[in-house]
């Protein structure tokens, strides 16, 4: 695996603070060294940020967070569990 294919794979994690502290160095490093991911790391960032500073527009009401639930959950299990079978039929 080529290093930009693994820091593909960490950037969202760095974002988010799921990194392993161990592979951080590793990541900062490798965006001060590579542009090609520094923009990649950049671009994420500023999606982000974005969602997060976005309020919500309106708060659900308990009533229809209660009826989404159970519909993804009815959902969740037409596709037959947790959805790891959906992904092993994609690859
Ligand atoms: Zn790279």
């Amino acid at each position: 695996m080529s290093p930009c294919t693994r820091m593909a794979e960490w950037i969202p994690l760095y974002i988010d603070n799921e990194l392993a502290a161990s592979d951080m160095p590793l990541l900062e490093t490798h965006l001060t060294e590579c542009h090609a991911c520094r923009d990649r790391f950049d671009q994420l960032r500023a999606v982000v940020d974005n969602i997060r500073a976005a309020t919500p527009l309106y708060e659900p009401s308990p009533g229809s967070v209660k009826r989404i639930r159970a519909m993804v959950l009815a959902r969740t299990r037409a596709c037959g569990g947790d959805g790891s079978s959906r992904r092993q039929l994609r690859s």
